[in-house]
């Protein structure tokens, strides 16, 4: 689900929108080792230390699988609201990855579930839009 806003992203060097509207992971990905890094960097590729043109920008789909999760109930931030879950996913890329659940809650969560990249409004309403990941189907 994503909320049709004009709202900015919050975070455009992260994540991006794909024409057809699904979220999008910007990485790097190392041509000597295939490694994908996120974020990508310019520095080198952090398993082989390659540089400059063996990194390359890729643009990797924000689908794949739950493998870790805790609902978190004290934050110090402003930014957003308790409970809220984060997440570590690894996408069918194979990248493995820390994001926030759509969710509130963690209730129903099974490791293993299916995850798609959402983007929402982030805080106060109406901010700009934050990647996210939900269940598929829901
Ligand atoms: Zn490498």
């Amino acid at each position: 689900m994503i909320e049709r806003s004009e709202a900015p992203l919050a975070h455009p060097t992260l994540y991006g929108v794909a024409p057809g509207g699904a979220p999008l992971v910007f990485a790097g990905r190392c041509s000597q080792c295939n490694r994908i890094g996120f974020p990508r960097q310019t520095y080198g590729c952090e398993a082989c230390g390659a540089h400059g043109e063996a990194l390359t920008d890729v643009a990797l789909p924000a689908t794949g699988e739950l493998i870790s999760f805790a609902e978190v109930h004290r934050h110090h931030g402003t930014d957003i609201d308790t409970p809220f879950v984060m997440a570590e996913i690894r996408l069918d890329s194979g990248l493995l990855l820390r994001g926030t659940l759509a969710p509130q809650r963690a209730d129903g969560l099974q490791i293993g579930a299916r995850l798609c990249g959402t983007l929402v409004a982030g805080k106060p309403p109406g901010a700009a839009l934050e990647l996210r990941f939900a269940p598929e189907g829901v």
